[in-house]
C-alpha cells in the first residue's frame, strides 16, 4: 500500500482509539469512523512499513453494529470517536480494551481475568449525561462571535450549541451570551494575536438540584456591560452562580487561576447518592453523576468496610470518593494537590456533617511516605497504634501512618512509583483502584501484585458513552503469607 491508493477492506478489529482496523493481504490499515463489520472503501493517507491510516471514502456494506449518529458533527468533532457504533458494541470495546491491557501490560493471564472481570456497567441512556461544558469562542468569516466545540486535534471551531452529550440549557446560555456579545461588540479571544476577550464559557449543571454556573473566561479584567450580560442569564430558572475567571496568558489551559462572582454565589451545589457536594468553577468534579454514583458504590462495595477501619483517598479531588467511604469507616485521609478541591472537600465534609475525614494538599507521593515514616512501627491494628502512639495530634499523625484500605483514583498517568512503594509497606488489607486510564492501571497493577497483592475483582464503568474512555475499578488483596 501507498499514499493516495484506495482500496476496498472488510474491517475486522477495532482500535485503542476507536478507528476501525481491516487488513489488505495483511497489511493492517486504520481508518476513523469505520466500525467492525463495515465494509468500506477507503484511501491512504499515511503508509508505514508493516501498517498504514487511510480516510473513509464510502461505506460500501454497513455494519449491523453501524448507527445513525445523533449529531450532525459526530465525525469531525473531537468530542465523539464512537457515536456511529451502537450502544452495546462501544460496551464490549470498552471491556476488550480494559482487559487488552491487563493481559499485554499487566501480564494477567486470561484464565485469571476471566474469573475476575464483572460486566461493565453502562448507561441506560447514554446521552445528555454530562454536567459540565466548556466551549471555546471564536469569530466567523463575517466577524460574528461563533462558539461550538474544536476540530478533533485542532482548534478550529465548529459552530454548534446543541451537543447531544450536554444539557439541554447549554443552548439557551450560550445564545444568550452570543447575543449579548453582538449587541455589545465584545470579540471572542484570538490566539493568534492575542487580542479578544471571551475565551471559553464553563457551564455546570447540578443533575439532582438543577443548580446552573456559568463562568466566562476572558482575556482582561473586566467585561464591559456585564450587568446587561447578568440580566439575562439570571433569568434562567435554577441560575445560581455567575462568575469570571481571568485568563490572560498564552496557553491550552483553559481556565484562570481564580475567579470572581459576577452574581449569585460562587459555587453550585450537588448530590451524588445521600452527599451533597459544593463544586467551585475551578474544581474537578465528574462529568457523570449518574455513572459515578455507581462508580463509587463499586468502590464502596470493592472496599467492604465494616466500620472502624483507617482509610486514605488518594488523589481525592473535591472529596467525592473520601466522603462515600467516610460514612462507613473510622475515618479517611484524602490527598490532592489542588489547594481550592481540598478546600471543597473541607467544606463538603462540613455540610454533611462528617466530622472523621480529613484532607491535605500536597503529592500523593509526598504525603503518604511522610506520614508513614513519621508513624513506622505502628503497624498492627488501631489500638495497638492508638496505644504506641499516645493520644494528641502526635497519635494522630501515628495512627495515620498505617492504612486498612488504601483508595486511588489517579489521573490518567497514573500511580508515581514512590506512592506504590509506600502502599507496599504500609500494607493495607486492601487496595481499590479507581482509573480512567487502563494502561496505566495495568502497569500500576503488576507492581503491586508483584509485590504482595492478588487481583481480586475488575470491572469497567462506562462514565463516557460514545467516546473512547473507559473509567474501571479494580480490587487488590494484601496476599496472606
Ligand atoms: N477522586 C476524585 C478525583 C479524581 S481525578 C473524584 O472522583 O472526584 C484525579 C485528581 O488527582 C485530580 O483532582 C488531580 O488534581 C489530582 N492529582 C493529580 N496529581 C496528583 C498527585 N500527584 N497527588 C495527589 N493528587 C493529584
Amino acid at each position: 500500500m501507498r499514499k493516495n491508493d484506495t482500496t476496498v477492506v472488510k474491517i475486522t478489529d477495532i482500535g485503542v482509539n476507536g478507528e476501525g482496523i481491516g487488513k489488505v493481504d495483511g497489511y493492517a490499515l486504520f481508518i476513523k469512523d469505520a466500525v467492525i463489520g463495515d465494509t468500506v472503501e477507503a484511501k491512504v493517507i499515511k503508509a508505514k512499513k508493516n501498517y498504514g491510516y487511510a480516510r473513509l471514502i464510502k461505506i460500501v456494506h454497513p455494519s449491523l453494529d453501524r448507527v445513525e449518529p445523533r449529531c450532525a458533527f459526530a465525525r469531525k468533532c473531537g468530542g465523539c470517536q464512537i457515536q456511529e457504533m451502537s450502544y452495546e458494541r462501544q460496551l464490549a470495546f470498552k471491556e476488550k480494551k480494559v482487559r487488552g491491557n491487563l493481559e499485554r501490560i499487566g501480564g494477567f493471564s486470561p484464565e485469571l481475568l476471566d474469573q475476575v472481570t464483572e460486566p461493565i456497567i453502562g448507561m441506560d441512556v447514554p446521552f445528555e449525561y454530562r454536567n459540565k461544558a466548556q466551549f471555546p469562542f471564536g469569530t466567523d468569516k463575517e466577524g460574528n462571535p461563533v462558539t461550538g466545540f474544536y476540530v478533533g486535534r485542532t482548534h478550529d471551531i465548529i459552530v454548534n450549541t446543541d451537543c447531544v452529550l450536554g444539557v439541554p440549557v447549554n443552548k439557551e446560555i450560550l445564545e444568550i451570551i452570543l447575543d449579548f456579545m453582538k449587541e455589545n461588540q465584545i470579540p471572542s479571544y484570538d490566539e493568534k494575536n492575542e487580542k479578544g476577550l471571551v475565551r471559553h464559557v464553563l457551564i455546570r449543571y447540578g443533575f439532582t438540584t438543577k443548580e446552573i454556573m456559568v463562568c466566562l473566561v476572558v482575556n482582561g479584567k473586566k467585561i464591559p456591560h456585564a450587568d446587561r450580560l447578568i440580566d439575562k442569564l439570571a433569568g434562567i430558572q435554577g441560575m445560581t452562580s455567575i462568575t469570571m475567571s481571568v485568563n490572560t496568558k498564552r496557553t491550552n489551559v483553559i481556565m484562570g487561576d481564580s475567579f470572581e462572582v459576577l452574581w449569585g454565589q460562587g459555587y453550585i451545589t450537588d448530590y451524588i447518592g445521600s452527599i451533597k457536594y459544593r463544586i467551585s468553577p475551578l474544581s474537578f468534579y465528574q462529568v457523570n453523576p449518574v455513572q459515578t454514583r455507581k462508580l463509587y458504590s463499586l468502590a464502596l462495595e470493592y472496599a467492604d468496610l465494616k466500620g472502624g477501619e483507617t482509610v486514605w483517598d488518594l488523589y481525592c479531588g473535591i472529596g467525592t470518593i473520601s466522603l462515600f467511604l467516610a460514612q462507613k469507616s473510622g475515618k479517611v485521609y484524602g490527598v490532592e494537590t489542588v489547594p481550592q478541591a481540598v478546600d471543597d472537600a473541607r467544606e463538603n465534609a462540613k455540610i454533611n456533617g462528617i466530622g472523621n475525614a480529613e484532607f491535605f494538599v500536597g503529592k500523593a507521593e509526598e504525603v503518604l511516605p511522610e506520614f508513614y515514616e513519621r508513624g513506622a512501627g505502628a503497624k498492627s491494628g488501631i489500638e495497638e497504634a492508638a496505644e504506641r502512639c499516645g493520644d494528641g495530634a502526635a497519635g494522630e499523625a501515628c495512627m495515620a501512618a498505617r492504612a486498612d484500605v488504601i483508595v486511588v483514583d489517579p489521573p490518567r498517568k497514573g500511580c508515581d512509583e514512590t506512592l506504590l512503594e509506600t502502599i507496599v509497606k504500609m500494607a493495607p488489607e486492601k487496595v481499590v483502584y479507581v482509573s480512567c486510564d487502563p494502561a496505566t492501571l495495568a502497569r500500576d497493577l503488576k507492581i503491586l501484585c508483584d509485590r504482595g497483592y492478588e487481583l481480586e475483582r475488575v470491572r469497567a464503568v462506562d462514565m463516557f458513552p460514545m467516546t473512547v474512555h473507559v473509567e474501571t475499578c479494580v480490587l487488590l488483596q494484601r496476599r496472606t503469607m
